[in-house]
């Protein structure tokens, strides 16, 4: 897909990822979680040159979390992305794209190690913990 449209929830901000497929990943990390009441799922659009600020880029309020940046909207809060400037990678609340989370792939979980028990999603897909390591990969017997 080309220029797809992404928005918080009060439309202040306006998000375009230039060229994106439907890939959806999950972070359960401590610092995600308690960000977003939960897991995010995120969209991994990758550097600088495949996002636009198409509106409200002033509204962004980002928020330094050890070397990546959390950017949310200032007037209603929704989480807008993760930046790491070093590597110049951004991933995005899946969220804010219906047109990607309407036919989303859902193929990672990560930080899947210091997720709590009490939620768990459905399905099989690639787990990896705090250190990227895959887990619960099927061993042959
Ligand atoms: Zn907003
Ligand atoms: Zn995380």
């Amino acid at each position: 897909m080309e220029n797809i449209h992404g928005k918080c929830v009060c439309g202040a901000v306006e998000i375009i990822i230039k060229e994106y497929g439907n890939f959806v990943y999950a972070c359960h990390c401590d610092n995600c979680r308690r960000q977003n009441s939960g897991a995010v799922l995120s969209v991994d659009p990758g550097s600088a040159k495949n996002v636009v600020f198409a509106r409200g880029e002033d509204k962004i309020t980002r928020y330094q979390d050890e070397e990546v940046y959390r950017g949310f909207c200032s007037v209603c809060g929704t989480n807008l992305f993760w930046h790491k400037p070093s590597d110049d990678h951004y991933c995005m609340n899946a969220e804010l794209f219906d047109d990607i989370i309407r036919n989303a792939s859902f193929e990672l979980e990560l930080f899947y190690d210091v997720k709590p028990d009490y939620y768990s999603f459905a399905g099989e897909r690639k787990k990896l913990d705090s250190q990227f390591r895959e887990i619960g990969a099927k061993t042959e017997p």
